[in-house]
């Protein structure tokens, strides 16, 4: 489907329904035992399907796109993007 210019989403807050990560190829997996909680992650992800848990970052993926932005700022190399097996 085209979105011509000026379209109008007649459905606003209805992201929540479509299970993007449904286009992943690659899959961000956290090592729980290298990550120093800094947050970085979850502020980055331009998805917000990071949230914070006690034990460190869970990655919602439903919506996760893998677009690995999360991986790459990780200053403590604690994310790897995977190949997504479905
Ligand atoms: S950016 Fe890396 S170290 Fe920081 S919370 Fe996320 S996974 Fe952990
Ligand atoms: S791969 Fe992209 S969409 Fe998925 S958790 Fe990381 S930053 Fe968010």
């Amino acid at each position: 489907m085209k979105i011509t210019i000026g379209a109008i989403n007649d459905k606003p807050g209805s992201s929540k329904n479509y299970k993007t990560g449904s286009w992943r190829t690659l899959k961000p997996v956290i090592n729980l035992e290298k990550c120093k909680k800094c947050w970085l992650c979850k502020q980055l992800c331009p998805e917000g399907c990071i949230t914070k848990k006690e034990e460190g970052p869970q990655i919602n993926y439903d919506y996760c796109k893998g677009c690995g932005i999360c991986a790459h700022e990780c200053t403590f190399d604690a994310i790897i993007m995977e190949l997504e097996e479905r």
